[in-house]
């Protein structure tokens, strides 16, 4: 799939709707707009968008911008006219062109010959959510997702998650001889701007279905939260995962995470360890759950000597976000106090495991590409490369010399009786 910014996602979405609309509705594209309108249209949309050199000036971009959504414009109110035949409407690219110019553009008033005038969405007129936005008018799954950092930059690609799962063993260090290979045991795919923690549960449900339930389940910082370590717990799995440090300059050494802060339920405040008692409380929804957000004033926080330790938010004061169930909050306590320790992070290292699945499926089964157009089809897309990387590491289980204890230096011996 090819990446668009806004600009070519809406000229490319105008070109395949005029497309579409010339091969499924020839004889009505050519009843509604005069012939010289579709000669201009032949020529700015005949080859793809991002093929030629959109303008780097920004008054050319816009007056570009506006060119687009001017044709997007007409050729939506001429399919939504009463006298359309109403399957026109029900060209997949019309209906992607109609969310697309609502997603990129604003109606700027009108024009001297009484046209309305449209532009470019800008920030302040308001962005639709990522989980919502469009990001191609030939995939109406597909979404932008981004992932942290990579050599100091942020990530970001656009169509689909694939969400890897397999077992996993310590290093045998008793015998030299592997037990036999880990093997994915679930694959879930998602478009690129759900969140993780959205795949935890299905994960979870899916495994204890086909009787996987694991004894510990070890997963990346995005997947957890307090609610769902204990619905884990109950269906006998211990998730070793980094939950909910407080933010993140929480990271930061030396730095006020939340247990710094003594919470006063009854009078509804918190209290921070520079004395300072908050200036607002409000209960909310978070990511679909209950939580309570805790604000300390600006004047307090900006004249703070240790607000290095305490916060690095723009709008210049701290904040907290807690649970105001209090299993929850003890389940969040017990949590972080146990991930501090050395032990925990050693347990923890085992989960970098997968990461050498994910650059094997990707180098085996070119993962990163969806072959497909759509979620159902890159799902599948996903599962049969899970497919193949098991049954690839089953013939090397069976077939190759690793059957035969490996060689062991005395030093890693040595190594393996310090550190069980
Ligand atoms: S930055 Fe604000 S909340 Fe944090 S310690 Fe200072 S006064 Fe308290």
């Amino acid at each position: 799939m090819r990446e668009l910014n806004r600009l070519e996602l809406l000229g490319e979405s105008v070109r395949a709707a005029l497309e579409a609309l010339a091969t499924a509705a020839p004889g009505w594209l050519s009843a509604a707009f005069p012939t010289v309108v579709l000669g201009e249209w032949a020529e700015r949309y005949g080859p793809r968008i991002n093929s030629w050199h959109i303008p780097a000036a920004r008054t050319k971009r816009e007056r570009l911008g506006a060119v687009f959504a001017a044709d997007a414009y007409a050729v939506c109110s001429a399919v939504w006219d009463t006298r359309t035949p109403a399957w026109v409407r029900e060209v997949e690219h019309v209906e992607l062109l109609r969310q697309v110019l609502v997603q990129t553009t604003v109606i700027d008033g009108a024009g001297t010959d009484g046209r309305v005038r449209l532009r470019l969405r800008e920030k302040p007129d308001g962005i639709p959510p990522g989980a919502l936005r469009l990001a191609s008018p030939y995939d109406p799954d597909a979404r932008w997702g981004s992932h942290g950092q990579r050599e100091g930059r942020d990530v970001f690609w656009l169509g689909y998650t694939a969400h890897l799962t397999e077992s996993c063993r310590p290093p045998d260090t008793t015998d030299g001889l592997p037990r036999g290979p880990n093997l994915i045991t679930d694959v879930h795919t998602t478009d690129a701007g759900a969140p993780d923690l959205t795949a935890t549960t299905g994960i979870g449900q899916r495994l204890d279905a086909r009787d996987l339930v694991p004894a510990e389940h070890y997963l990346g910082a995005g997947y957890p939260s307090a609610r769902l370590v204990q619905e884990a717990a109950a269906r006998g799995t211990t998730m070793i995962t980094p939950l909910l440090r407080g933010g993140s300059h929480a990271r930061t050494p030396g730095a006020f995470g939340q247990d710094a802060f003594r919470i006063d339920w009854t009078a509804r405040q918190a209290t921070c360890p520079q004395g300072k008692t908050s200036s607002g409380w409000y209960p909310c929804r978070q990511h679909g759950q209950d939580a309570i957000v805790v604000e300390f004033a600006r004047d307090d926080c900006r004249s703070c000597p240790v607000r290095a330790q305490c916060t690095t938010a723009k709008r210049g004061f701290r904040s907290l976000s807690i649970h105001p169930d209090p299993a929850l909050r003890a389940c969040l306590r017990t949590a972080r106090a146990t991930q501090r320790t050395s032990a925990w992070e050693r347990k923890y290292a085992l989960r970098a495991g997968i990461e050498g699945t994910i650059n094997q499926a990707l180098d085996v089964t070119g993962l990163r590409r969806a072959r497909y157009r759509g979620l159902p089809k890159t799902r599948l897309q996903h599962a049969y490369s899970a497919a193949a990387l098991n049954l690839i590491r089953l013939d090397a289980h069976w077939h190759s010399p690793a059957q035969h204890p490996r060689h062991t230096t005395r030093l890693i011996g040595l190594y393996t009786q310090l550190v069980p």
